[in-house]
């Protein structure tokens, strides 16, 4: 049996277990942070930063994750993303695109672009604009507040049946946002329109050309000056600013999801979530499930057991 090893950091290790969410095992083996097994490869992430691809699809796997390098290179490897960004892209004028809600059990994905002319950059700087995951949820909606009328900017909503729908198809979630991407930056291009960015720069969830290949049969790809960077939320305020406006759109949505289940929703992909899940069976029904829920997650199994246990 082959098997290929990569060393990550622990934001990567937690971007993979939410890839394989609906793989993943119940027990974990000890040290590890998750055990998951695909049809092809088996998956386990330690706490050291090792992650482990077993099985016959390993190399494909692992393929998906960077390549298994010695560790002292993962420096050099870390800004391979950013590598042929423009040198002064932090001081352009730039459409930044980022989503939300690809991790959360509960909840749509949505999706922003947003267009920040150079000279806004100090603006929202003093606006409190810069990496969401500093912010909390109150200090999010009280910026988005500020910057919405401010910053141009198209957001897209994948409502929970679509999601389902799409994904019982066959379509990956990868795809489903490389679509929304491309359609959020060609909406605003209409918006902005006879501006032009210098530059576009989406937060990057997979590699350029797997983004490509995504749209492949697209009418209309955008391609023109766009770039793709992990932790591109600060290397530009537009992205920034695209993180704030997509999580206040999910934070509402996720607000109009509780009352319509009659109580408080659980955000992420855990336990309490598990819980909520169960409660909400027994309160509307296991068909009620595809409106608040993406589907295919380990959740959905977890909740229908102890939804048995609990209340039945
Ligand atoms: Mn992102």
């Amino acid at each position: 049996m082959s098997n290929v090893v990569l060393k990550k950091k622990l934001d990567e290790i937690n971007q993979m277990k939410v890839y394989y969410n609906a793989y993943l095992l119940e027990k974990n083996p000890p040290g590890s942070i998750f055990a998951a097994k695909t049809p092809n490869c088996s998956i386990t992430a330690y706490q050291s930063g090792k992650v482990l691809f077993q099985g016959g699809g390993c190399q494909t796997e692992a393929g998906k994750w960077g390549s298994s390098e010695p560790t002292s290179t993962s420096k050099t490897q870390k800004n391979t993303g950013a590598s042929h960004l423009p040198e002064n892209i932090g001081s352009l004028s730039v459409i930044g695109s980022d989503e939300v809600g690809t991790g959360d059990y509960f909840g749509p994905i949505t999706v922003v672009a947003a267009y920040v002319k150079k000279e806004q950059i100090p603006l929202l700087k003093e606006l409190g604009v810069r990496d969401s995951k500093d912010l909390n949820d109150e200090k999010i909606i009280q910026i988005a507040k500020q910057i919405k009328d401010i910053v141009p900017y198209s957001l897209l909503t994948l409502h929970n049946e679509k999601y389902n729908t799409l994904q019982q198809s066959g379509m990956s979630q990868g795809k489903m946002k490389a679509l929304l991407h491309n359609k959020a930056i060609g909406h605003l291009l209409k918006k902005i329109s006879p501006d032009q960015p210098e530059a576009i720069l989406i937060d990057e969830f997979a590699k350029e050309d797997i983004y490509f290949r995504h749209l492949s049969k697209e009418p209309v790809i955008h391609r023109k000056n766009v770039y793709f960077s992990t932790k591109a939320e600060g290397i530009h305020l537009a992205v920034a600013a695209a993180s704030i406006l997509a999580r206040y759109a999910f934070v509402q949505h996720f607000e109009k999801l509780s009352k319509a289940a009659g109580f408080h929703l659980t955000k992420g992909a855990g336990a309490k979530v598990d819980e909520a899940a169960a409660r909400l069976i027994s309160e509307k029904g296991k068909e009620a499930l595809p409106a608040f829920v993406k589907l295919h997650f380990a959740n959905t199994q977890k909740a229908i057991k102890l939804f048995e246990k609990k209340y039945k």
